[in-house]
């Protein structure tokens, strides 16, 4: 139903059956489950032509392979990549004909399955193409390869990829052990080739449904200068129920995150609404009360201040 391939440097992150690692490696029964959805977030309906996901007006989100090093058991798109294939290369040109074609488009987010799995040949093929066309401004890659294969981050690929600026790397690591001095030397090696980090970690129910590892995590990963940028909810996607937690978890992670450490610690927690509405950020409740005249604020330790509600010379109704 879903592959099972686990990296040879993930494999010896393993620890013993159940461990944080394990849950996201090793197939469970509970994956059998028919709790769920197999496309929660209406990839497929927002999909004008294939392997392209055009949901948001400024931006859209390429995939240029199923292939993963990984096929970690939480994977939202389980059910797209059950049997990877290379994607024949005219999906891919239309997709990026679909992008020429819509000057809306100023964000391209290169996905999978992991663009890291191409070779450097076949991903540089992809953004001379998507640079050549004047309305994208930006691009993005995402990628567990820092995590799962971090030796595939080679002298030759940053060489390459640092022609194609601004050009970010979104990667995925959602447990302090998966900060290793293997990943660490290739988060160095990306951000020594100009590319901006951010770290995209799901909250999965005994891996990372905890304050203190998610505390432990963000600070390691601004120490090889990852940026968190989402916690995600886990999606409704079907095979991985075993793994979801209640929001109320999510926002006491962040609530433990916000004021108690840096700022540039702290991910936006955000909830992928089933349904294709997008990310939906959440923020725990900092105003405890609100007046014409002023707010009640609660700051990271519990105590409350008041602010004006608007300017003295605001006399709006
Ligand atoms: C997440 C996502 C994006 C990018 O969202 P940002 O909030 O800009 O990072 C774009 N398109 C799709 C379909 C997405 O799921």
């Amino acid at each position: 139903m879903f592959p099972l391939r686990i990296s040879s440097h993930y494999l010896k992150l393993l620890e013993q059956p159940g461990d944080p690692l394990w849950l996201q490696a090793v197939p469970d029964l509970r994956e059998l489950s028919d709790e769920g959805f197999k496309d929660p977030l209406h990839e497929d309906e927002d999909s004008p032509v294939p392997y392209l996901t055009h949901r948001y007006p400024d931006r859209a989100l390429l995939r240029v392979t199923d292939c993963c090093a990984m096929y970690c058991r939480h994977c939202t798109r389980r059910w797209k990549i059950a049997h990877p294939e290379p994607v024949p290369q005219e999906i891919i040109h239309h997709a990026i004909d679909y992008i020429r074609e819509h000057p809306q488009i100023r964000d391209v987010i290169i996905s999978g399955g992991d663009p890291l799995m191409l070779s450097d040949h076949e991903l540089e093929a992809i953004l001379t193409a998507l640079r050549a066309i004047p309305h994208v401004e930006i691009l993005r890659i995402g990628t567990r390869i820092p995590v799962t294969l971090p030796q595939r981050v080679t002298p030759e690929l940053c060489a390459m990829l640092r022609r194609y600026h601004p050009l970010y790397v979104n990667t995925h690591f959602n447990h302090p052990k998966e900060v290793t001095p293997e990943s660490s030397r290739a988060c160095e090696m990306l951000a020594d080739a100009g590319i901006p980090l951010g770290n995209q970690s799901v909250l999965l129910r005994g891996v990372n449904d905890d304050p203190a590892v998610m505390t432990e995590l963000v600070h390691k990963l601004l120490a090889i200068r990852v940026r968190p940028y989402y916690l995600f909810q886990a999606d409704l996607v079907q095979g991985t129920s075993h793994f979801r937690t209640s929001v109320a978890d999510g926002l006491a992670i962040i609530e433990a995150l916000r004021g108690h450490t840096s700022g540039l610690a702290v991910p936006h927690y955000v909830i992928d609404a089933p349904g294709g509405g997008g990310k939906i950020a959440l923020i725990p409740n900092a105003v405890v009360a609100q007046t014409d005249d002023e707010i009640t604020l609660r700051n990271y330790a519990g105590n409350l201040y008041t602010y004006p509600s608007r300017p003295p010379d605001d006399d709006r109704p």
